[in-house]
């Protein structure tokens, strides 16, 4: 028979099971249970709309065989098993092999790793594997199919018996090793606690058939050595269980398995709600930002149950999207089984249920930043961006509910801290939240503008992510105070007596300051001067509603061409040198201003992270100042 060959990921991500040293490697049986569980699964909601599929709910089960001689153990559902094209393409390939191309091109990311990222399922069954076989018939399929791999070179697909629907996985145990003790895989022991440690919660009986003693039949002291299959698992979910009956541990390893993150949950929300609707909810706020988060296939929502029994995998309206980073599930009495999708968005108690969910995630969130400001850090490092799309989407619905979530990089605090703690800490004379947007904090902490703000001991808040300024703009207010950029030209900042001074500077100098503006053209919409740089001599600002940031956001849209642009004030310190000279200049040579104004002008681009729009131009300019 023809081998075939795995998918090229596939091959990588077998090779690196194979070859682990993951020091883990006992979860290959979570893995296969689980991907056993959720065949039945998926049998059991099959047979809800045709019942020719199906078995009495008590019939499902997961069956285990060591068989020490063969040195093989033996994982048996009674699934939907695998038609020939599913075994091709599910076990062919890995669904995700998109992911272990994002990593490729960091061939030193040590398994532990991958492995834990990607919940590797199936093919860790390599881990302690040598050879595996997988036998399975639908319930479409008059015959069985078997596929049987040794690894990486390949795998073959042939026909096969096999009286009963599902999957029946055989394990070929590796010799044990000086690093590693395969042959444990083989103890009942091992085997039994391993379903207790990690699979305790399955929902249909593990069964193991395990060596009892047992009177002889006929006799009263004789005792026998008796096969007994015995079921390993307590089959109950998690979330029902009381919580103080359940520890941290039991906590991580629910989470890890189940939603295929290799770093425990930051933080856990589990909660039983009775009243109008009842149900349990065990969510999970992950630590850090999953891989695929910002990808198109990222989809978010909560894993819907009904007394127990899955009914959707990701129940996205459970969540709305600025908290789409949650996972978990809900478990209500109250759905009704085989209800649709279609109808689940209509459905009144689901409503109930996503809105009471959304409110207690909030809560939850309010009290960490109160109680635990590290931890929110953490997660606001991770997830922040979503409350500020939170507050910024459908027209800033949310945004009330949303802005005591935020945070911003503080000037003088050098820190994370809320729009509340910022007001707090207002001089009584300051009208505005100032704030100032840039690449970094270090870029936006050398802003001419944010130098001389720093001398007069204002706090300004750094904006370093696009959507930031959108953001501010879409609260408009907060506790009553306006927001205002420091990169705007009406920032108001001045004295009285300042203000004075600086309008008549501005008088007097008209002429030079309008054919500088001439000499710019459509690049700038006036030239000024100004006193709100300390030592610099020129800085952007901008007139109107959109920054320059925040015409750099929008132009940045792939695809959109966009055309609103920021309005640009060029301003000269009026105090540098620079504005002598070029005031002198103004009646002796007017060529020569032509020339600075446009290196002022690119300079000040620069400075404000801008591309130059001439570099040549501006490159031979400077060259002419030398010779
Ligand atoms: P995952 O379970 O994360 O999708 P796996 O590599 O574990 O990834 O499995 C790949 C696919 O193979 C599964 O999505 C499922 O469709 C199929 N599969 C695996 N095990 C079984 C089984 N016991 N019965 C039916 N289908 C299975």
């Amino acid at each position: 028979m023809k081998k075939k060959q795995f998918k090229a990921e596939s091959k990588k991500l077998l090779d690196m099971m194979i070859n682990s040293i993951y020091t883990h490697k006992e979860i290959f049986l979570r893995e296969l249970i689980s991907n056993a569980s959720d065949a039945i699964d998926k049998r059991y909601y099959h047979s809800l709309s045709d019942s020719t599929q199906g078995l009495a709910r008590e019939d499902y089960k997961i069956q285990l065989f060591i068989n020490k001689d063969a040195k093989t153990l033996t994982i048996v559902d009674n699934g939907c098993g695998m038609s020939v094209e599913e075994l091709e393409s599910n076990l062919g390939t890995i669904a995700k092999s998109g992911s272990l191309d994002f990593k490729s091109n960091n061939e030193k990311q040590d398994d532990v790793e991958i492995i834990g990222q990607f919940g590797v399922g199936f093919y860790s069954a390599f881990m302690v594997s040598d050879e595996v076989t997988v036998k399975t018939r639908t319930a479409n399929d008059e015959t069985g199919h078997c596929w049987v791999s040794q690894g990486a070179d390949g795998y073959t697909i042939s026909e096969c018996e096999k009286a009963e629907i599902g999957t029946e996985i055989v394990l070929h145990i590796k010799e044990n090793t000086e690093q590693d003790s395969y042959n444990q895989y083989l103890e009942t022991y091992t085997i039994q606690s391993l379903v207790k440690k990690y699979s305790d919660y399955i929902r249909y009986p593990i069964m193991l058939d395990v060596e009892t003693r047992q009177l002889k039949e006929g006799s009263e002291d004789e005792y026998e050595t008796v096969l007994e299959a015995k079921q390993l698992n307590s089959m109950v979910p998690l979330w029902r269980k009381n919580k103080n009956e359940i520890t941290d541990e039991e906590y991580k390893s629910f989470y890890m398995d189940k939603f295929h993150d290799y770093t425990a949950p930051l933080h856990i929300i589990h909660s039983k709600t009775e009243g109008q609707v009842s149900y349990d909810a065990m969510l999970f706020i992950p630590e850090k930002t999953p891989w695929d988060f910002y990808s198109k296939d990222f989809e978010k929502g909560l894993q819907l149950y009904s007394n127990g029994v899955m009914i959707m995998d990701k129940c996205s309206d459970l969540l709305p999207d600025y908290f789409g980073f949650v996972k978990g599930i809900v478990d209500s009495p109250d759905l009704s089984l085989n209800i649709s999708r279609e109808m689940l968005q209509h459905d009144y108690q689901l409503k109930l249920i996503a809105k009471n969910i959304e409110k207690k995630i909030k809560s939850e969130l309010s009290k960490m930043l109160k109680n635990d400001r590290d931890k929110y850090i953490t997660f606001f490092e991770a997830f922040g961006s979503q409350i500020k799309l939170g507050v910024y989407a459908d027209f800033g619905r949310h945004a009330a509910d949303l802005k005591d979530l935020l945070m911003f990089w503080s000037s003088t605090e050098k820190r994370l801290v809320t729009l509340q703690e910022y007001v707090d800490r207002m001089p009584s004379e300051q009208t505005s939240i100032l704030y100032a947007c840039g690449e970094t904090f270090d870029k936006i902490d050398m802003l001419p503008q944010a130098d001389s703000l720093k001398d007069k001991g204002y706090e300004v808040l750094y904006l370093t992510e696009g959507i930031d300024e959108f953001v501010l703009k879409m609260l408009q207010t907060y506790a009553e105070k306006s927001f205002a950029n420091i990169c705007a030209d009406d920032i108001d900042l001045d004295t009285q007596e300042e203000k004075e001074a600086i309008k008549q500077e501005n008088e007097s100098a008209k002429e030079l300051l309008d054919f500088m503006s001439e000499t710019l053209g459509d690049s700038v919409e006036a030239v000024r001067f100004t006193n709100k740089l300390k030592n610099h001599p020129v800085c952007l600002t901008s007139e109107g509603d959109v920054s320059i940031e925040m015409e750099k956001v929008l132009s940045s849209i792939p695809g959109e061409d966009s055309q609103v642009k920021a309005k640009i004030v060029l301003e000269i310190n009026s105090e540098h040198p620079v504005a002598d000279k070029l005031k002198s200049l103004y009646e002796t040579d007017k060529e020569k201003i032509a020339d600075y104004a446009k290196i002022l002008y690119s300079s000040a681009r620069l400075i404000g992270g801008m591309p130059v729009e001439n570099p040549t131009e501006l490159s031979n300019l400077i060259c002419n100042l030398m010779i």
